[in-house]
This record gives structure tokens, sequence and C-alpha cells, in this order.
């Protein structure tokens, strides 16, 4: 059977795209390792884990194994007045190894959602202390937590989507980005315009939430540890729960398997999803501390109002756990740092490319940020030429490959990060007519 590709443009959204200017799609009909193999049979090593979660590489057969034993005994059951052993012991493993005071489990089906749960939360919290003036949420400029409408109001205000859907989306605060890069230590400006906010808006605030040490989606930047650090006294000083969203950079992918862990700190909530099930079905989480459960308790809905129909999907916190079983033998450590050495190594050239203004590498994250938007399907086509699998978006070209790529394949992945950085340096960037955000 061949893909019907024309099925698809007539018929079905893809991320972030128009249904009268299509851009191509790839057909992909398998992917193993750290390749996807093309329906017409060639194969692109893969340099996204698709969108950041497939830590291990495609079909690893610890997790396939772990689903399809799943899937004989339970595939899914309601959440409401029932319980099973697959979301007993992800939990457990959860609790074990995120920050200490993170002890209550809520699962969500995607990330977005684990953010409007935490979002929620805070509020239903400060709700059960009898602070409703506490009613606002704070976060950094350049963040990404999500599309729906309250992770979309704490999305950065230009790059986001604020302005198109208007006063639908909630008004939140917005304190500067972090600007001291990661391994610097933080510029006391840059801690001054957290507190500022903190110190004018504090009353009203129920949250601080943010991308700890990267943020993603919204610039794949990298900033200082200190930053964080600080972030969390400030918390408790105007006395604001902490969100941290580890989305993105939770299971390792920064070196560190969570990233607070560079800072030294724990939130009072945290999100994790993306990588949680190694990227293999949908699947997020939201902790907390015993504080933030016993004062939601407390308010007067006296329970937390959430709870979606496919909580707690059985066969997605079987994949969950299989990969954190792979997490656990600790191979992903030593298998990060190599990737965040060669591609330091790799990437470097690019610095002095015309088109490039930064080279930035962290964990297993390698990114050039060029000077000009890039034209993603344009870009992407000359990537697919090279046999790798990299999707540029705004002004970042960039690369977060499954931990298990080896040496050979990543320098592929560098060198046609370099080369299509120069072609796009030499090119004058006047045909951006369909930049994309996916
Ligand atoms: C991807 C992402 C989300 C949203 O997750 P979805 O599963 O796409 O809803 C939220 N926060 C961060 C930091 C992310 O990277």
């Amino acid at each position: 059977m061949s893909i019907d590709y024309c099925f698809d443009r007539q018929h079905i959204w893809h991320p972030y795209t128009s249904m009268s200017h299509t851009l191509p799609v790839y057909g992909v009909k398998a992917a193993e390792g750290v390749r996807l193999t093309l329906e017409d049979g060639r194969e692109l090593i893969d340099g996204t884990s698709s969108w950041w979660a497939c830590v291990h590489g495609y079909s690893h057969p610890a997790i396939l194994s772990a689903m399809e034993e799943q899937l004989k005994h339970l595939s899914h059951v309601m959440f409401g007045g029932i319980t099973h052993e697959s979301a007993i012991e992800l939990c457990r493993q959860l609790i074990t190894i995120t920050p200490e005071p993170l002890t209550k489990v809520f699962l969500a089906d995607s990330g977005s959602i684990a953010v409007e749960v935490a979002l929620k939360m805070a509020l239903q919290y400060w709700q059960g202390q009898n602070k409703t003036e506490k009613n606002r949420i704070m976060t950094v400029k350049q963040g990404y937590h999500g599309d729906t409408f309250a992770a979309m109001s704490v999305c950065d205000p230009e790059g986001g989507m604020h302005t198109m859907f208007g006063d639908n989306v909630a008004r939140q605060l917005f304190a500067p980005a972090p600007s001291t890069p990661f391994g610097e230590t933080a510029k006391a400006d840059d801690i001054a315009g957290l507190e500022a906010m903190l110190a004018e808006h504090g009353k009203q605030t129920a949250a601080l939430i943010l991308e700890p040490i990267m943020q993603g989606a919204g610039g794949m930047w990298f900033y200082s540890a200190d930053y964080l650090k600080a972030a969390r006294a400030l918390c408790d000083k105007y006395d604001v729960l902490l969100i941290l969203d580890e989305i993105a950079t939770g299971f390792g992918r920064t070196g560190k398997l969570f990233a607070c862990e560079h800072a030294d700190i724990a939130p009072d909530i945290m999100c994790v999803g993306k990588a949680l099930t190694g990227g293999y079905i949908s699947l997020a989480a939201t902790l907390c501390s015993d504080k933030v459960a016993a004062g939601i308790d407390s308010s007067p809905a006296g329970v937390f109002m959430h709870g979606p129909t496919f909580m707690a999907n059985p066969l997605a916190c079987s994949a969950a756990r299989a990969s954190l079983a792979l997490l656990a033998s600790g191979k992903w450590q030593a298998q990060v740092k190599a990737i965040e050495t060669q591609l330091k190594q790799e990437l470097a050239p690019a610095a002095v490319l015309p088109g490039v203004k930064a080279v930035r590498v962290l964990g297993a994250v390698g990114v050039l940020e060029m000077h000009k938007q890039v034209n993603t399907a344009a870009l992407q086509a000359e990537f697919v030429a090279r046999g790798v699998w990299i999707r540029p978006f705004g002004k970042l070209i960039y690369i977060m490959p499954p931990y298990g790529i080896s040496a050979e394949e990543l320098s592929c992945l560098s060198r046609a990060m370099l080369e299509v950085a120069a072609l796009t340096s030499e090119q004058n960037q006047d045909d951006n007519a369909f930049v994309s955000h996916g």
C-alpha cells in the first residue's frame, strides 16, 4: 500500500498547518533505533527524537514487550473509582526519582494538560488558604508551555498566540526572560527583573511557572542555574508557588535527570511529559508536594477539579515504567555527556558562518541560532536529501537525538547542520512565504 498523499493534503491537519497552503510531508513506514524508514525505502537518521520524546530510539524491545504484555491484560480502564498496578508502580517510581518534596501525582494525557493541571493546582491551593486574591500566574518571556488556553497564556506574549485569540487568553504577568547563559554567574539585572515583578505583583500571584534551565520551543535558550536558584528563593520570599515545567528537559536531556538539579532546587509543582513514555504513547504527569495537596483539600471544592477520560491509561503507564527502567541503568548519563562533547566540537565551526548568530550545546541538545527566520519546508528538504531528519523552526536549526545515537550517526547530523546552515547563509532569505512554527 502506498501512502495517499492526496488524501492527507485535502483532509488532515498536521501541526501548525493550513488546509490551503500545503507543505510537503514525508510518509514514514517504520522506525527502528535512530532511523526512520520512508515509504520509498530511504532511511533517515533521526535528530529530533520525535519532538524530543523518543529518548531510547524507536522500537526498543524492552518498551515494546512491556506494552505488549500490558495489552494482553488491560489496555484501558477508567480511573474513577478504579486503580491498577501499572499506575501505582509508575507513580511510585516518579515520586522516587523527582525532587524530594514531590509526593503526589496526577496523571494527565499530554504536556499541555499537565500544565493546565499545574495551574489549577496552584489556584486551588490559594483558595484553600483563603487568599483568593492570589489568582494570577507569573512567568518569563520566551517561554513555551503548550497550546491549550491556559498553557498558551504563559507562552511568550509575542512569539505565542496571545494576540490572535484576544481576551480568550488570560492576561498573565511576564518578567523579562533570563538573559545570562548557562554556565555563567547570573547578572544582577537578570534576577532584579524577576524580583521587581514579584515585589509589585506577588500578592496577586499564585505561582511562577518556568521551564528550568532550557527554554525549549520558545527559543532553545539555556540560562544560568543561578537564575533558577534565585527564582526559588524569590518565590519563598514573596509567598508564591514555583511550578517547573520539565516536559522538554526531564529524563536526562540536559545532562541531569531533571534540569532543576543543575540548580539544586525543587519546585512545589512539576510537570513531566514528552520523554515520560520514551516517546511511545502520550502521557504526562503533574507532581506536587504534600503542602500543595493539603491546600487543595482545604479549598472550597474540597477536591482537585480535574479528571480526564483516559487518565492513567495502563498501556501508557506500562511504556513509561519500561522507559524509566531503562533510565534507571544510568547509561544515559555517559551517552548524553558524549553527545554534548561531540556536538560542542562538531558544531563550533558553524559560529563563523555569516547566517549563524549563535551556537549552543547543552546535554543532548545542539542548536544553531540563525540571524533570520528559516524556511522550514526548504531546509527540511535539504536535510532529507542528506539522509537526516532535522526539523528547524523560527530562527533555529537544532537537534535533540535519541541518547543511543552512535558517534558516526551524530557526525552525520552535525555535518548536515553545518552544510544546511552554510547554504542558508549564502541564500538571501526572501523566500519565506511559508515560515511555519512546527
Ligand atoms: C512540548 C511542551 C509542552 C506541551 O506538551 P504537549 O504534549 O505538546 O501538549 C509543554 N511544555 C513544554 C516545556 C514543552 O516542551
